[in-house]
């Protein structure tokens, strides 16, 4: 059967815009791998620890003693290591020139200040939109590791600016499946949060496209599909994450999903399924793929991270596997942290997000924390007396000085007279002779 729609959306090729940009000379998307910059990361706090606590408890099966658990996967992934040492490369390259990231180059403090510490200017929208008329054709624009949309990068590229692009290949990724999606004449429905950086970048290379953050809004698209509704309740529903002049009557028929890379995996793959029967139920197997489009975007880096924690917090009948409570260190503003933190939550173990050891008060033995749905509240007594075992994990946008930081302060609440994370006798104070249940 011949599908056809006529959305009144301007199709762009995205792949052809993005080539367009290598022909400059003016854009760079590779690391130089400058070991300079990377002995820079790692004195500044903000690449990988090679001699820290972290290193250590690496070299010790991810143990710090007995009484400190470090997940199997956790911190900085791939990408977003990539694309700070991408930034410091391009400090050093540049030494002369005004540098100007897009947004956050990641979701972690600590790196974020560092960099204007490095007198890189930070283009947050604060409420108003951006503002990129500080920008000048002689500066060095650097996009961050999730992406900017096509329409900030043509207006850089309009402006003569040299432009450093950090954009994870895996985000890279599912640009190119929603750019298939729409030669194809597909919707893109993307698994994301409107309002996330990546997932924005991600919609401005869609040509039509539907944001749907979870099953519940997913199972709303599915019904419509399926039995019709309320059109205008779906338009106000849907008001801040749908392309322009999105019809739900029109721009329905034929779909695709793409994903945020950081949302959870298993949730991704029940959107995609539940798309995917729709359309065979509607259309029947033989007009599937006139009417859906799936492509595999899931991060690796997201899903292991995840992995690595429901290990750490799925044995808790077990007193040699148990923890009492999971520590998660990352940006509050981290969509991947806050997946981390719901995996202990949603397993009944408590669970403490903090983004950095700032949320730690050791005098008074309290920690501010984020719960999953956004709240920040404080606890205390936080440590209780006697012997803990503590799950630990970050953030894939979060470095190891971080998670050192926040143990640090840990142990001097369990032992005052703890004098640095080099101290190597916490055992007394972290490691349980046989584990109480409680
Ligand atoms: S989480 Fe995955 S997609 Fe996102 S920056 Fe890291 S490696 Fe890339």
């Amino acid at each position: 059967m011949q599908v056809t729609r006529t959305s009144p959306v301007v199709q762009l090729d995205g792949r052809a815009f993005r080539r367009s940009l290598n022909k400059t000379g003016r854009y760079v998307r590779k690391p130089m791998d400058d070991a300079e910059s990377l002995a820079l990361m790692e004195e500044h706090g903000v690449g990988y620890s090679s001699t820290g606590l972290v290193a250590r408890m690496r070299a010790n099966g991810n143990l710090w003693q007995e009484g400190v658990k470090l997940a199997k996967a956790y911190g900085y992934c791939w990408g977003v290591e990539r694309a700070v040492q991408m930034a410091y490369e391009a400090r050093k390259q540049y030494p002369n020139s005004k540098l100007h990231v897009t947004n956050e180059i990641i979701h972690n403090p600590a790196v974020n200040q560092r960099l204007k510490e490095m007198e890189v200017n930070i283009i947050e929208d604060v409420g108003k939109g951006k503002d990129f008329s500080g920008i000048k054709g002689e500066d060095v624009v650097i996009l961050p590791a999730f992406g900017a949309s096509w329409q900030e990068m043509k207006m850089l590229s309009d402006k003569g600016v040299q432009i450093v692009d950090t954009t994870c290949p895996w985000v890279a990724k599912v640009w190119s499946a929603v750019d298939n999606q729409a030669r194809k004449q597909h919707t893109s429905i993307i698994h994301g949060k409107y309002s996330h950086e990546e997932t924005i970048a991600t919609a401005s290379f869609a040509t039509t496209y539907l944001i749907v953050r979870d099953i519940p809004e997913t199972q709303y698209v599915v019904d419509y599909i399926l039995n019709g509704g309320d059109r205008e309740e779906f338009l106000a529903k849907f008001s801040n994450a749908m392309s322009e002049g999105f019809d739900p009557d029109r721009d329905l028929l034929r779909i695709g999903l793409a994903n945020q890379t950081t949302m959870l995996r298993d949730e991704t793959l029940t959107i995609g399924k539940m798309l995917e029967k729709t359309m065979m139920q509607k259309y029947g197997p033989a007009e599937l793929k006139d009417h859906y489009m799936v492509l595999d975007t899931i991060c690796d880096a997201t899903q292991e991270r995840q992995d690595a924690v429901t290990e750490l917090v799925q044995k808790q009948s077990d007193p040699a596997e148990r923890v009492d409570f999971m520590l998660v260190v990352g940006g509050f503003n981290s969509s991947n942290t806050s997946h981390l933190q719901e995996i202990p939550e949603m397993a009944g173990v408590p669970s403490f997000w903090v983004n950095s050891a700032a949320c730690v008060d050791v005098e008074h033995n309290k920690i501010t924390h984020k719960l999953a749905h956004g709240e920040l509240v404080e606890t205390q007594p936080w440590l209780r007396d006697g012997p803990i075992t503590v799950g630990v994990t970050s953030g894939a946008s979060t470095p190891d000085r971080a998670v050192e930081e926040v143990l640090d302060k840990l142990f001097r609440i369990k032992d005052p007279s703890f004098s640095g994370i080099a101290q190597l006798s916490m055992e007394a104070a972290l490691t349980p002779p046989s584990r109480p249940e409680h």
